[in-house]
């Protein structure tokens, strides 16, 4: 099918050798690829049950029918695996450049099962694959190991003219359930641990390249539609204000409505928000605006601190979800020290909203005598000393690196600790936006808020954040576009330019499918019904839909809001009818 090579590539860690198989068109037909296509092939390959960080689990790195495309937002890769955090459904998303080079290889996706003896980084082009020894690289940050593989292909793959690099850092060497993969120094497949799995195959980097063109349906169509996308967004105010603030710019949005998570979710606003939002960025560090490629949005702040103790530090971000889990959840009051500890992050490999969570977790726990450990809010360098620990998995850090579960039962605090499955939320509390009570209960990979991306129609007033009735309809549909976005693999910020009938148009041009929205919505509906499948098999129950408990009691003192577990409960009970599940949360047999 145009739009696609028919082709994945399989790699067996275990012995070194790999395989090319064809994909039918039937099945690109009916899940169009990305998501659709890398569940399908986890439910077939993934044996049910698998420990997350054995060898029997699967790693798919996937690209989309538009990658390698000049569509815009198309410079993004999907990466799918049993989640070592959850012990459920991954799927994470990255920008940045490494899509294109994925695209280039020739292939619709990449497959790693079993697990190498020893440390080694996976060259991947159109000629051949390759294993190298990694024994030098193991132990390196991220930053390090892109540029010494970057080094390696320059220096000895005179037809490669650059190269896409994924990798891990100490974190994902060290199994830490919340590791990330990361690319292009600062962006990142940030949630659900995936660079914990591909660190227990002993795999410390994937490097892309390759010449491969990919065929789409009509050349002059897609030529017309990127440029008409391009002029009908030059005046739009959402395009202008991720341009202009980045997605920083929530911090002020969120503390106006008192849903800023602060004080380990204790609160709905920071005291010290003026220091963290973009406008402190903006003024306290040097910040250009920079874009994945294929992408005139270009939210991506690349920011330089400079005054004070970490002047000249240089990273991309950082985005808001940091800003809210150390400078909100951890009350770290400097925007400075939010990069800095975006920096450890990074380089160490780990997750910053998770990292966040569970640095105001321990603070909590020493608070309260739970732990002897000495850490407090506020206090940035006691908290980069836990990251770091974290990472090696040394004191404390040991048993946070095994997630939020695990430290809330080790500690006594499980009625304290705020998750979905193992996933801690983003930067949005559902006391306020009820709608994203409903996101973190039924993502299939925990609280999760990009999903349906809930909180932009409950921002913007096109629903109340309040109303329970009848909100599972309006969320269905905003689940099943943005499905449609990770089949195609598309960035989320694009939402607004993206309607049903642009993707419709996107889908033809690249594909030749006549996609109408009730198809897209079919296919988007078989694919939610896989994801649940493969949960279920995993041993998920509607139980673990819920919420934390304590946001059913817990009232935020700013504005005296709650979610009831009653209209917690109504809501997925909507929404399981909405998608045809049983009132369990079964989809049918087959759909
Ligand atoms: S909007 Fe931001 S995340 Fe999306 S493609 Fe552009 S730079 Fe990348």
């Amino acid at each position: 099918m145009k739009g696609f090579y028919n082709q994945i590539l399989k790699i067996n860690l275990s012995d070194k050798s790999h395989q090319i198989e064809p994909v039918a068109d039937e099945l690109l037909e009916r899940y169009l690829g990305g998501k659709g296509l890398a569940t399908h092939l986890l439910l077939k390959n993934n044996p049910p049950g698998v420990d997350p960080m054995s060898p029997g689990n699967h790693l798919i790195f996937i690209t989309g029918p538009v990658s390698g495309t000049p569509i815009w937002g198309s410079c993004r890769y999907g990466v799918y695996t049993k989640s070592p955090q959850t012990g459920f459904y991954a799927e994470s998303y990255s920008g940045g450049t490494v899509a294109d080079y994925m695209a280039k290889t020739g292939f619709d996706a990449v497959m790693l099962y079993g697990a190498s003896d020893d440390p080694c980084w996976i060259e991947v082009s159109d000629q051949d694959v390759f294993f190298h020894d990694a024994g030098d690289l193991w132990g390196l940050d991220t930053f390090e190991t892109e540029d010494r593989t970057k080094s390696w292909i320059k220096e000895n793959r005179p037809d490669a003219k650059k190269c896409g690099v994924v990798c891990i850092g100490p974190a994902g060497e060290n199994g830490v359930s919340f590791a990330v993969i990361e690319n292009d120094y600062w962006r990142s497949a940030g949630r659900t641990g995936v660079g914990a799995v591909i660190g227990s195959k002993n795999i410390k980097a994937m490097v892309f390249w390759g010449s491969q063109k990919k065929e789409v349906a009509n050349q002059d169509l897609v030529k017309k539609y990127v440029k008409d996308v391009a002029h009908d967004a030059k005046d739009d105010a959402g395009v202008q204000a991720y341009k202009s603030k980045g997605t920083p710019m929530m911090v002020d949005i969120m503390s106006n409505v008192g849903s800023f998570p602060t004080h380990y979710w204790h609160k709905g606003e920071a005291a010290h928000k003026e220091k963290i939002n973009a406008d402190a960025l903006h003024e306290r560090l040097d910040v250009t605006p920079n874009a994945c490629l294929k992408c005139f949005i270009a939210c991506g702040r690349l920011s330089v601190v400079k005054e004070g103790r970490h002047k000249g530090l240089k990273i991309e971000g950082p985005e808001y979800e940091t800003i809210y889990a150390f400078g909100g959840l951890c009350e770290v009051d400097s925007i400075e020290e939010i990069a800095y500890l975006n920096d450890i992050c990074d380089r160490l490999g780990i997750d910053t909203i998770s990292a966040g969570n569970l640095a105001a977790f321990a603070i909590e726990a020493a608070r309260q005598g739970k732990i002897d450990y000495d850490i407090d809010y506020g206090q940035p360098d006691k908290i980069a000393g836990l990251l770091k620990e974290m990472a090696y998995r040394q004191g404390i850090g040991d048993i946070l690196s095994r997630g939020i579960k695990a430290a809330a039962k080790e500690w006594d605090m499980e009625d304290q600790a705020i998750h979905v499955k193992g996933l801690e939320p983003a930067g949005y509390d559902p006391r306020v936006l009820k709608g994203m009570g409903l996101a973190y209960g039924s993502s299939p990979r925990g609280a999760c808020h990009l999903r349906a991306t809930f909180y932009k129609p409950e921002l913007s007033k096109m629903i109340d954040p309040d109303q329970i009735e009848g909100k599972a309809e309006m969320f269905t549909e905003w689940e099943d576009r943005l499905i449609i976005f990770d089949t195609l693999i598309l960035c989320r910020f694009y939402r607004d330019l993206y309607p049903w009938e642009e993707l419709a148009t996107m889908i033809k041009a690249v594909t030749g499918l006549d996609l109408d929205r009730d198809k897209m919505r079919l296919i988007a509906g078989n694919i939610s019904n896989a994801t649940r499948r493969f949960n279920i098999r995993e041993g998920l129950t509607s139980e673990d839909d819920k919420l934390p408990k304590r946001f059913y009691k817990e009232v935020l003192p700013e504005t005296q809001k709650i979610i009831t577990e009653e209209e917690m409960d109504r809501l997925l009970k909507d929404y399981y009818k909405v998608r045809g599940w049983d009132e369990t949360g079964v989809p049918p047999a087959t759909s």
